[in-house]
C-alpha cells in the first residue's frame, strides 16, 4: 500500500490546496490529508470545521482520508504506516522553508521521503491568509476557494463583524 500524508494548517482549505490533493492522490494508493492542530495558533475555522471541508471538497476522490493530528508531522506519518510526507511549493520563498522541513523530517525519520509538488501556475498566489484578507474586507473569494467554503468563511467575517459591534 503506497500511502501518503498531506500535512497543513488548511485555514481554510483554498484551491490551490485541492489541486495539490488531486494530484497526488493520483500519485498513490492512499493520501491522508492531515489537519494540524497547533495550540500556539488561533486559527479561523476550528479543527472539526477544518476536517468537515475538507471533506466535503474531497468526496469526489475516492482514496482520501482527513485526520486532524497534534504534534510533530513525521509521528503522525509513522503512526498512520506512511512512507511520504506531500508539501506544495507555490514560490522560492517557500522553499527555503520547506528544504529545511524536509531534511530536519529525514534526519528524525530517515525512512520517510517528502514529495514536492509545484504549485499549478493559476494557484501560484493564492494562501489561505490572503483569502480571508479579502474575505474580512467582503471581496470577492470565489476564484480561490470552493463554494462550500466560500460560504463558510463569509459567515465567520459575519459572526465576527457582529460579535465586535456587540463590544462596541
Ligand atoms: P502550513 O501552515 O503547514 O504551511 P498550509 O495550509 O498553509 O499549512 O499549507 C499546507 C501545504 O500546502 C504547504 O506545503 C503549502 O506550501 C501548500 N500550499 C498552500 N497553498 C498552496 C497553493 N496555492 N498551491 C500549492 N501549494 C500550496
Amino acid at each position: 500500500m503506497r500511502r501518503a500524508v498531506y500535512p497543513g494548517s488548511f485555514d481554510p482549505v483554498t484551491l490551490g490546496h485541492l489541486d495539490i490533493i488531486r494530484r497526488s492522490a493520483a500519485l498513490v494508493d492512499e493520501l491522508i490529508v492531515a489537519v494540524l492542530v497547533n495550540r500556539a495558533k488561533t486559527p479561523l475555522f476550528s479543527e472539526e470545521e477544518r476536517v468537515k471541508m475538507l471533506m466535503e471538497v474531497t468526496k469526489d476522490v475516492p482514496n482520501v482520508r482527513v485526520e486532524a493530528f497534534t504534534g510533530l508531522s513525521v509521528d503522525f506519518v509513522k503512526k498512520c504506516e506512511a512512507k511520504f510526507i506531500v508539501r506544495g511549493l507555490r514560490a522560492i520563498t517557500d522553499f527555503e522553508y520547506e528544504l529545511q522541513m524536509a531534511q530536519t523530517n529525514r534526519i528524525m525519520a530517515p525512512g520517510i521521503d517528502t514529495i514536492f509538488l509545484t504549485t499549478n501556475l493559476e494557484y501560484a498566489y493564492l494562501s489561505s491568509t490572503t483569502v480571508k484578507e479579502v474575505a474580512f474586507y467582503h471581496g470577492d473569494i470565489s476564484h480561490f476557494v470552493p463554494e462550500s467554503v466560500a460560504e463558510k468563511i463569509y459567515e465567520k467575517v459575519q459572526m465576527r463583524e457582529k460579535c465586535h459591534e456587540q463590544q462596541n
